[in-house]
């Protein structure tokens, strides 16, 4: 059995609800805080002097040495993400703005048209967290492996799914007649609802990869919209399915995000 860190406990009869009810949950945090380490200070006195230059009479040609720009530095996962901060606002005001942009679908087979939208005051960088969304729908892994589906992206009315990220609260009042708490996400018809409880905190069996655990927050939310129903653990060691309730343990399967791995 895995330890579960206090507060993240899912009582049984929500695992009863959510397995009947066939609609999604998702997972804890890793939390790491980075502390900068102090720099050794250098004082002037430190410095050696220099020696006296020798003079030769030849100069020597130096080559060029071209001038290299410094290599930006990879994204974390929380930027992957979007994240501009760890603080969850447990309860905003319910308002939505839909993330602009269009992308046509990049992929072959019958077309799923997305479209993204952030609750008004969640910390996040919309255009980032959407194209973690679409990025993943897009992924050969996932659902539109072998050309079954591919997916557009639309900021109009023509979406078929909806992928929302909102508050603890809004969550858990869009989620309803299912009962959240606002610490899982759920699918509510067409709207894969995202709490950002998990989208910041993600789980302690993902703690290694929190990315991970966010192409599965995508990828089982959306596979609800396309009328998946929750499987097992198929057995020790194995590979978790996506539909998997992966957030309330991993039954001794091995983590795994997506549908087609
Ligand atoms: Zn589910």
């Amino acid at each position: 059995m895995r330890r579960r860190r206090a507060g993240w406990g899912v009582p049984a009869v929500l695992v009863a609800l959510l397995a009947a009810s066939g609609l999604g949950a998702c997972g804890p945090a890793d939390g790491a805080v980075r502390e900068d380490l102090p720099q050794p200070s250098v004082s002037a006195a430190t410095v050696p002097p220099e020696p006296a230059a020798a003079v030769s009479a030849a100069p020597v040609p130096v080559a060029p040495v071209p001038a290299v720009a410094a290599a930006p530095a990879a994204p974390t996962p929380d930027e992957l993400a979007g994240l501009t901060s760890r603080d969850v606002p447990q309860s905003l005001d319910g308002a939505f703005d839909v993330v602009p942009g269009r992308a046509p679908a990049p992929g072959a087979g019958p077309v799923k048209t997305i479209r993204v939208e952030v609750e008004q005051g969640v910390p996040v960088d919309p255009q980032r967290f959407a194209a973690f969304v679409m990025d993943t729908l897009n992924d050969p892994r996932s659902w539109g492996a072998g050309g079954r589906m591919t997916f557009a992206r639309t900021d109009g009315d023509d979406a078929t799914l909806r992928v929302l990220l909102a508050s603890p609260d809004t969550s858990r009042r869009l989620c309803r007649p299912l009962e959240t708490y606002g610490t899982l996400s759920c699918r509510n018809g067409a709207r894969a609802i995202l709490t950002l409880y998990r989208w910041t905190n993600g789980h302690e069996d993902y703690a290694d990869d929190p990315t991970g655990y966010r192409h599965y927050l995508v990828n089982h939310e959306v596979g609800h919209a396309l009328g998946h129903a929750h499987e097992r653990c198929p057995g020790p060691g194995l590979p978790a399915p996506v539909m998997q309730q992966q957030t309330l343990g991993l039954k001794g399967c091995a983590q795994n995000p997506w549908p087609h791995p």
